[in-house]
């Protein structure tokens, strides 16, 4: 081989490298924000600016009103032989707002966001909102729009804007601000996009009923692309008590995330810096364990970033995972949903005869709290299914998408329910809700949640613990069914009894056809026999009338007869 064709063949085996900034990655790779394809990618459009709406008004304490308008844009369709088809996605909110100065990082760069904090939000990862701006501007070409009166200020804001894809940073094409009129605070927010409205049609509106269901205190509405209106209104004003933002727990820290309290920390001792800043460890707590680690409580914690240093920054981080003798994570920054909440949600979406909920007591993995709440809702107007009906729910989002990947699917499929007195195909709805402020998604399109051990154990006592009440619920109920059986068994022949004895009961001389009134006060008086002779079970706390029990089989007997 020649000289000039080897190095040749060098040149072409070496690699070009060059750096992606983080918004043209997520652009060049859709599906693992959600957007895999025009279905998905409304779905989940509609999805992050809901999500960011809730977590713009539930999470501060205001009672949400939410509007998502779906609109079909057939004046941005190519033309030609192509056929696409635009949608302009709108949602408004009652929330807190966007400060003036941060619309455009907020919406216009990847990765900026205001809940990288220790708080429970639907949000966490500040790229939402943001994916559906790229795929909108790569798919339709248009701007994102954002119009906001963040609360308390007097003007509105309203900016246009694309994503500088190289730079990931947010291109302002248009803005405007004006006097608020009105007392309207929130944001309103239009992304234009290519999508499948028919397609996406029953993922969009299960989303929103669900939606609906966790949060029984919003007011929700979607007006579809064909003008057809859901709107569900709040049937409660009673609002889960809003997240609150906790410091890191010690089990939840590794070595670069210490690192970092420590550059920022104005803590001068050791001691002071694991007192203030983090959560579950007090003074004497820090004292026993910095004597255990062997190190010094007075030291300056920026000397631990010293060169040398290495070894015992690293020890540090080791023991602080690990140390047994600090508190629990604090789970009372969590905001569960309740089990009346959870009950009113189930009711007004199936109209069941039985709903039960618990919410678990608050539990930790890797130093992340967490709390599981489930509900069950059987019967009423729920249609018998082969399996249960799976609601699932992380930090009240639903979740829609790769159900048989989650926890929650894997703890359900394993339950046996005939323990519970249910057979399939049976009539069942199970509802299962994680809040943490740290929830293990298997991806950033967060639509599963890993099987983290200490999670699926806890929604197995959660799903046991209110199926027992629906075992309870049903042998009752069955009871009773079988009561009733006994009854009917009996009380048909009071009628006839009764006509007998009312002519039995005359001397034979003065056998007649009874009176009505002879017959009925015969009746009554079988009726109070049989009555006293029946136990009747409780059925939804309260206990049926026996006499009303014999008296209607009567009834339905000589119904029957005629
Ligand atoms: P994330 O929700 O994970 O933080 P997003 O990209 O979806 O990421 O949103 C970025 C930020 O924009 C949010 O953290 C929030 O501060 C702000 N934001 C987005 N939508 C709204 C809204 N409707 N109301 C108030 N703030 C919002
Ligand atoms: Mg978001």
């Amino acid at each position: 081989m020649s000289r000039s064709r080897a190095s040749a063949q060098a040149s072409e085996a070496r690699e070009r490298y060059r750096e992606m900034s983080v918004a043209e990655f997520f652009a060049k790779n859709k599906e693992l924000a959600g957007f895999a394809n025009p279905t998905r990618a409304l779905y989940q459009t509609v999805r992050e600016l809901v999500e960011n709406a809730l977590d713009a008004t539930d999470t501060h304490g205001i009672l949400p009103e939410i509007t998502i308008i779906i609109r079909e844009r057939p004046d941005l369709e190519p033309g030609g032989s192509e056929r696409v088809t635009r949608y302009t996605v709108t949602v408004e909110d009652n929330g807190i707002g966007v400060p003036a100065t941060e619309i455009a990082n907020a919406f216009g760069k990847v990765l900026y966001s205001s809940k990288y904090v220790i708080r429970q939000t639907r949000g966490m990862y500040g790229l939402g909102v943001k994916a559906a701006v790229l795929y909108g501007q790569a798919t339709s070409g248009q701007p994102v729009e954002v119009v906001s009166a963040p609360i308390g200020s007097p003007y509105v804001y309203m900016k246009k804007l694309f994503i500088d894809m190289k730079k990931n940073k947010p291109v302002i094409v248009e803005e405007a601000q004006w006097k608020r009129r009105g007392r309207w605070h929130g944001t309103r927010v239009s992304i234009t996009l290519q999508g499948d409205w028919p397609r996406a049609r029953s993922r969009i509106v299960e989303y929103v009923k669900r939606t609906a269901i966790i949060a029984p205190y919003a007011t929700i509405t979607l007006i579809t692309p064909e003008g057809v209106v859901y709107h569900y209104p709040r049937t409660t004003r009673k609002m889960p008590k809003p997240p609150r933002e906790a410091k890191p727990h010690p089990h939840g820290i590794d070595l670069e995330q210490l690192k970092l309290i420590i550059i920022n920390t104005k803590a001068k001792t050791l001691k002071d810096m694991l007192v203030t800043e983090f959560q579950s460890v007090g003074e004497k707590t820090a004292t026993d364990f910095l004597r255990e680690v062997g190190l010094d409580a007075d030291m300056d914690p920026k000397k631990l970033l010293e060169r040398g240093n290495g070894r015992k920054l690293s020890l540090l981080a080791d023991k602080l995972r690990t140390y047994r003798g600090f508190r629990a994570p604090r789970s009372d920054y969590l905001s569960p949903i309740g089990e009346e909440l959870i009950k009113i949600g189930l009711q007004r979406m199936f109209s069941p005869e039985w709903v039960g909920a618990v919410t678990r007591s608050p539990k930790a993995y890797e130093g992340h709290p967490f709390i599981v709440e489930v509900g069950i809702a059987y019967g009423g107007a729920i249609k018998p299914m082969e399996e249960p009906l799976l609601l699932r729910y992380a930090n009240k989002i639903p979740l829609l998408y790769e159900e048989r990947e989650d926890v929650s699917w894997k703890v359900l499929s394993r339950i046996n329910w005939r323990l519970y007195g249910v057979e399939f195909p049976a009539p069942l709805v199970v509802l299962v809700h994680i809040a943490s402020t740290k929830v293990p998604y298997k991806g950033v399109g967060k639509e599963s949640i890993s099987e983290v051990p200490e999670i699926e154990s806890e929604i197995r006592a959660a799903i046991q613990e209110v199926a027992r009440g629906l075992r309870i619920y049903l042998s009752r109920k069955r009871r009773e069914a079988e009561v009733r059986r006994k009854i009917v068994s009996i009380a048909k022949y009071i009628p006839e009894i009764a006509r007998s004895l009312a002519v039995l009961s005359k001397p034979p001389d003065k056998w007649s056809p009874p009176e009505p009134g002879e017959e009925r006060s015969i009746i009554d008086s079988l009726v109070r026999i049989v009555a006293e002779n029946v136990e009747v079970p409780q059925v939804n706390g309260e206990t049926a009338d026996p006499i009303q029990i014999v008296r209607s089989v009567i009834e339905n007997v000589r119904v029957e007869e005629r």
